[in-house]
């Protein structure tokens, strides 16, 4: 059954307070426009102090008053000049170049006085320097501690890298100076705007390495995630929603794993910047399709035509995207941006009027679905530098995926359960199937014998009745014929069995019936067949028997009957019942075409026993003719 309706207000609160969440976020980080606006009429010599309030462990960030020189690419030493000579003018870092001047295409060299606790003098220190939109390098008093990508003047000297860095220097003083010169050209943003750190070797290192340790693991679930669901999909070969998903998982993974903190360039793939700043953006692209996608999988009430064009429209700004350089197509993703936020807008109203034909168990994925798209919109606004907040997306994405993880595991669970249950009623019901078709089986077996009985056998008797007589003596005459051996039949009649009839009745009739069926056969030999041939008569037949044989048997049989003196008072002349009997034989002397004849002969012998005063068995006499 399927509940509707109560998911959707559950929805709405959800989206609310996401959204509540997100502009919180948004708001806690202040946004660029906000920062203080550099002085570049003050003149005091910049110098962090970060000598106290560092008992434990020393790590703090790096943000504050820099000195900054535009346009001039100064060692430590011209630096120290320039400060000795008050030539300086300060800025506030984390800060983008456009910011500052205005342009985004320039160079310079940020340097500043770091005060230190003093125990850490002679000690490892380190500086985290976070991906930058720029090439530097950087100096720790005169040692060139980090450096990335090729500082230039001008956009042929210079070449973008983004690569996260840390840089470690021994400090033998209690203040260094540090000294960063870098360089942007050709990319839509630069100058130092992330915040850099500095600190314990350890601690700075431990940072590090923990934040990309949990971005890999999360990478790392969403991949498997993606195998698993695209596998799926495969094996089942119609379960296409699971294919998109698994594909948004892949290309989402990739992405991650090409956007900041970089990862590829932390491992031996040589991948240049311009190629992995492709990649991320090229899977960036490819996963708002997916999104997309899987959108309109679940909404039949989105447009097709609607999503033909956006189709056509990313995809020909992914192919742009392969073949343009980094400034292109960054600009040309704000498109694809802007595009799923009119998709976005599009998949409200959908979302809207689908209301009321939507199922409970879609909830989660919808859920899903929206915190995903407020995580990217989150970063690509990070991105673009027009929020300061966090990367949301990855963690979204992460836990859609568990969320996805939880939905799977318990459906399957259940469809297994299912199909177990199915299977063992199956196999009940086959059990019961098996038994109850065996005792048909047994039944309509035993009925066929019945019948079978029923058809060759007389009820009354229990001899063989008429119509089994037809076919054996058929048989025995054709291979009497056939082997010149003898064949004799005897046929039998209870004399005046009507009077019996009439002074015992019919049922008592029946009786002497049986009776004298019963007497006589015992006379007989065990080739013989013994049948009713009609009323009561009778015939028996005797293959391989002479006549002479044949007589006797007859005249056993009659004697049988008188000397069981079974009572027949209905008789003028006599008391008890008797049989008359005839008997023909097939032989060399009387030679039969058809085995009626034969029965005809013997009939004759009974009417002439039946003539000449019943209670005898008659024989043709040949010795007569
Ligand atoms: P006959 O000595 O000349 O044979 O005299 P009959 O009275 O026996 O004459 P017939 O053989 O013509 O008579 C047959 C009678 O047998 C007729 C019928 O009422 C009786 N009968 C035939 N079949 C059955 C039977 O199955 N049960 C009973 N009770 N009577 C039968
Ligand atoms: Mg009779
Ligand atoms: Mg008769």
């Amino acid at each position: 059954m399927i509940v509707k309706t109560p998911w959707p207000r559950k929805l709405i609160s959800f989206i609310i307070s996401i959204t509540l969440l997100l502009f919180i976020i948004l708001t806690l980080f202040t946004p660029l426009s906000m920062a203080e606006a550099p002085d570049h009429e003050d003149r005091i010599p910049a110098l962090l102090n970060l000598s106290t309030g560092f008992e434990h462990e020393f790590y703090a960030d790096l943000d504050g008053e820099w000195f900054f020189f535009e346009e001039k690419l100064l060692s430590p030493t011209d630096v120290y000049h320039y400060i000795i000579r008050d030539q300086t003018s300060t800025v506030h870092i984390p800060s983008s170049f456009k910011k500052q001047i205005g342009a985004s295409d320039t160079f310079g060299t940020y340097a500043t006085r770091v005060k230190i606790p003093e125990e850490y003098i002679g000690r490892t220190l380190a500086i985290h320097i976070p991906f930058q939109y720029s090439a530097y390098k950087l100096f720790a008093d005169r040692v060139e501690i980090a450096s990335n990508g090729t500082v230039g003047t001008n956009a042929l000297e210079h070449r973008t890298e983004m690569s996260p860095m840390l840089g470690y220097f021994v400090p033998i003083t209690e203040e260094i100076l540090l000294t960063l010169q870098i360089s942007s050209f050709n990319d839509l943003r630069g100058g130092l705007e992330n915040s850099m750190y500095i600190g314990d070797a350890a601690v700075v290192g431990q940072n590090f390495y923990t934040n990309v340790i949990w971005m890999l693991f999360v990478i790392g679930c969403i991949v498997i995630m993606g195998i698993f669901t695209i596998l799926f999909a495969w094996f089942r070969r119609q379960e296409r929603e699971f294919l998109i998903f698994g594909l948004f998982c892949i290309s989402y993974a990739v992405q991650a794993f090409f956007g900041d903190p970089f990862f590829y360039t932390l491992t031996l793939l040589r991948v240049s910047f311009e190629w992995g700043t492709r990649l991320e953006y090229l899977f960036a692209e490819a996963s708002l399709l997916m999104l997309i996608l899987l959108f309109s999988q679940w909404y039949p009430k989105f447009s097709k035509r609607v999503l033909t064009s956006v189709f056509a429209v990313t995809v020909l700004i992914m192919l742009l995207t392969i073949v343009t350089k980094p400034i292109m197509f960054q600009q040309l993703f704000q498109y694809v941006f802007y595009l799923s936020l009119f998709v976005a807008a599009y998949a409200i109203y959908i979302i809207r009027i689908s209301f009321k034909d939507l199922e409970i168990h879609d909830s989660p994925n919808l859920i899903g679905l929206i915190v995903v798209a407020l995580g990217l919109l989150n970063d690509y606004m990070m991105s673009l530098g027009w929020i300061h907040s966090i990367k949301l997306s990855l963690l979204a994405v992460g836990v859609y995926v568990v969320a996805q993880v939880f939905i799977m595991s318990k459906s399957y669970a259940n469809k297994v359960q299912e199909t177990e249950d199915l299977n063992n009623s199956l196999t009940l019901m086959n059990a019961t199937l098996d038994e109850q078709v065996n005792v048909r089986t047994r039944e309509l077996k035993l009925a066929n014998e019945q019948l079978a009985h029923q058809a060759t056998i007389d009820s009354l008797t229990g001899l063989y009745n008429r119509h089994r007589f037809n076919a054996f003596f058929r048989q025995a005459f054709q291979e009497a014929l056939d082997q010149r051996t003898p064949l004799s039949v005897i046929v039998l009649d209870l004399d005046e069995f009507k009077k019996y009839n009439d002074y015992y009745g019919h049922l008592q009739g029946d009786k002497l019936i049986k009776e004298i069926v019963h007497i006589t056969s015992q006379k007989l030999p065990p080739n013989s067949l013994y049948a009713r041939f009609g009323g009561e008569e009778f015939v028996v037949v005797l293959p391989y028997t002479l006549q002479e044989e044949a007589v006797k048997i007859a005249e056993c049989m009659r004697a049988a009957v008188e000397d069981a003196k079974l009572l027949h008072e209905g008789r003028q002349n006599e008391r008890y019942a008797t049989i008359s009997l005839g008997v023909a034989t097939l032989d060399h002397r009387a030679q039969f075409r058809f085995e009626t004849e034969l029965i005809d002969a013997a009939d004759q012998q009974l009417y002439r026993a039946k003539r000449e005063g019943r209670n005898r068995a008659y024989a043709v006499s040949y010795e007569m003719t």
